[in-house]
């Protein structure tokens, strides 16, 4: 599918009357010059991209602005044009966003290992202070993903993987529903080829037999609904290859039991209509009461409003219905864009660097738990800040750090060298405060060695500690210094000796209660043991003991298989147990599997042996272990 710019422009005039076509012509005339002979994968001339990608835009109604950026986003990075060029000729807010582009565009995403995918995903809303840049980097990769075949089968796959981990969780938070189904199919056809096309064919098989089943449905409904005088709109909804492929993998079932279930949506004009369609629909088919949910008085994190509903039909098949107002529809399919048309065309599209629009969402107060999760994620990065290596890694760091916490996280080694920083290009000093976003260069000189004045600077602990140990080796500065920074952390387990760390074994994952016994190494690292461990041979043996201060923060990782409700089950019992908690965080660490981190505060040793043993009987729940 290739959009001309007279198409673009009348899809334009369809939802905005006063557009600027001269501000859309500039920005394509000047695109066009300045990619010149520049070819995609496919050989068309590159300015086709741009108007494609403008295209998807417009079907989200954006303003003109938006639009002439997307046609310009790719020319700072593939032509000689400069930002100050585009400043001149557009004005700096378009030259904001295009910039703004660029700088997604140059980060190394696709090097970044997997496990990464959560960071930045977090550092992609993190680093963005107007959210335009991140809907005109989406349009972009939906429309390169619509390219695919023309690339390498190994390129393919991993752009596929980049897309289903990043930009389709990503627009699904900002409720772009409508980009990221097609995100997903689209890498679900190169990710997994085979079933993509046994899908395909099973759809097309079954076209028919299904058509007539949703008439036959609609014809029941539509009777009963016009008895009591609603307005309202219905039709059979589509479900997407890949919600069905997740759904299978989910409920451990064929594709049949998916598809076959018939899905409608009603969509009607206000809310008092929405519950009474409800009441009619369940009047005349028996509903499955575990199957409804309302997510009109329980609003989704990223807005989504409407109520679902799964009844059971004359011939025992099952149905699904959708029923919401034409804005809850609107907001499910535009998400963040419907949000902007509300507000008017000119609607403010600056927020601050927290995007202080997704803190909007969080403010709904959902009680739904899986929501309840994404509220959680999202407040709990507030206080920390994403920057990268001039390579394009990310590093994650506590808020207001200096290059030298930078420097430290990189490498122990540059961090001692370290003598000053480049930070987007412009030389800082070492009490520079970092931003969400920034690139650090770090300038290291060979026999540098850190300064006492570094612990004032240093904000993270790492960096601390670091100098710390430098310091000493250097000056040999008073054991004692080392003991009044360390002691700060206090240690779950209690030692003989001067333990420099301490560590629970992973072997035997020792827990409270349990008899314990020590290893130390030489350099007064210990490691914990149960005392029955196989592993502790003719080590060296101390005695050690549980600490059971009760100002004791003891941080409890949680691995467990991923599903909805699972960190939620997981406060909940904990806070019934009224203990304290400092600190909460859940993420994906793999295949179908979740990590969870809790800081607790606790008042006896019998009080966490309560909480991990409750936390034991979740379902789920592999394994506990205290870091
Ligand atoms: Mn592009």
């Amino acid at each position: 599918m290739i959009m001309t710019i007279n198409e673009l422009i009348k899809k334009i005039l369809s939802y905005n009357k006063n557009s600027d076509f001269s501000l859309i012509n500039k920005a394509y005339d000047f695109a066009r010059k300045a990619h010149g002979i520049q070819k995609r994968e496919s050989n068309e001339p590159y300015i086709n991209h741009l108007v494609n990608a403008a295209f998807i835009l417009a079907e989200l109604k954006v303003d003109d602005k938006i639009i002439a950026a997307c046609i310009l986003h790719d020319t700072l990075e593939d032509t000689p044009t400069q930002k100050k060029d585009l400043e001149k000729e557009f004005g700096e807010e378009i030259a904001n966003l295009v910039d703004g582009v660029t700088k997604i565009s140059k980060l190394n995403i696709t090097d970044s290992k997997i496990r990464q995918a959560e960071s930045i995903r977090k550092m992609l809303l993190a680093t963005t202070d107007d959210i335009r840049v991140i809907i005109i980097k989406l349009a972009d990769r939906l429309d390169n993903m619509r390219s695919l075949n023309y690339l390498k089968e190994d390129k393919q796959k991993r752009i596929a993987q980049e897309t289903l981990e990043i930009y389709a969780p990503i627009s699904y938070r900002l409720g772009l529903f409508n980009i990221k189904w097609q995100l997903e199919d689209l890498s679900f056809r190169y990710l997994q080829p085979k079933l993509y096309n046994d899908f395909k064919e099973k759809v097309s098989t079954k076209r028919r037999e299904r058509e007539i089943e949703i008439k036959k449905i609609i014809s029941i409904v539509e009777k009963e609904l016009k008895k009591h005088d609603i307005n309202f709109e219905i039709y059979g909804r589509p479900k997407s290859f890949y919600s069905i492929y997740k759904k299978m993998l989910k409920k451990n079932v064929d594709f049949e039991q998916i598809y076959d279930l018939i899905a409608l949506r009603i969509i009607v004009n206000d809310i008092k209509e929405c519950y009474e369609v409800l009441g009619i629909i369940h009047n005349v088919f028996k509903p499955i009461t575990q199957e409804f949910d309302d997510y009109i008085a329980n609003p989704k994190s990223n807005m989504y409003q409407s109520l679902h509903t799964i009844v059971i039909m004359p011939d025992g098949k099952k149905a699904e219905f959708q029923i919401r107002t034409k804005e809850m529809d609107k907001i499910a399919e535009e998400g963040i864009a419907a949000h902007w048309q509300y507000k008017g065309i000119h609607g403010d599209y600056k927020f601050d660097k927290k995007l202080s629009w997704l803190k909007e969402i969080l403010n709904l107060k959902n009680q739904k738990t899986n929501d309840f999760i994404e509220a959680l994620k999202l407040d709990l990065f507030s206080d920390h800040i994403f920057v990268f290596t001039p390579k394009g890694d990310i590093i994650e760091l506590p808020k207001d750090s200096t290059p030298i916490d930078f420097a430290y996280a990189v490498h122990s080694d540059i961090g001692d060298k370290c003598t000053g920083a480049r930070v987007n290009d412009k030389f800082v000093n070492l009490k520079y405060n970092l931003s969400n976003g920034d690139i650090i260069d770090i300038i290291t000189s060979k026999n540098h060695i850190p300064s006492r004045e570094w612990l004032k600077i240093a904000k993270s602990s790492k960096a601390k500690t670091k100098i710390l140990q430098a310091l000493k080796l250097s000056q040999n500065i008073p054991a004692k210094t080392i003991k009044k920074f360390e002691s700060k952390k206090q240690n779950i387990v209690e030692t003989e000796i001067d333990a420099k760390s301490i560590k629970l074994a992973e072997c035997c994952n020792p827990l409270p209660l349990d008899k314990i016994i020590g290893i130390s190494s030489k350099m007064n690292d210990v490691v914990i043991h149960k005392e029955n461990c196989i592993n502790l041979k003719e080590n060296k043996k101390i005695e050690v003991s549980w600490n059971d201060d009760p100002n004791l923060l003891v941080n409890l990782k949680i691995n467990a298989n991923d599903r909805i409700g699972l960190l939620a089950e997981i406060l909940n019992s904990i806070s019934s147990l009224a203990i304290n908690m400092e600190k909460a965080e859940a993420h994906v660490s793999g295949k179908q599997l979740a990590e969870c981190n809790i800081k607790l505060k606790f008042n006896n040793i019998e009080e966490l042996t309560k909480v991990i043993n409750r936390i034991k009987k979740i379902q789920d729940i592999r394994k506990i272990s205290i870091i």
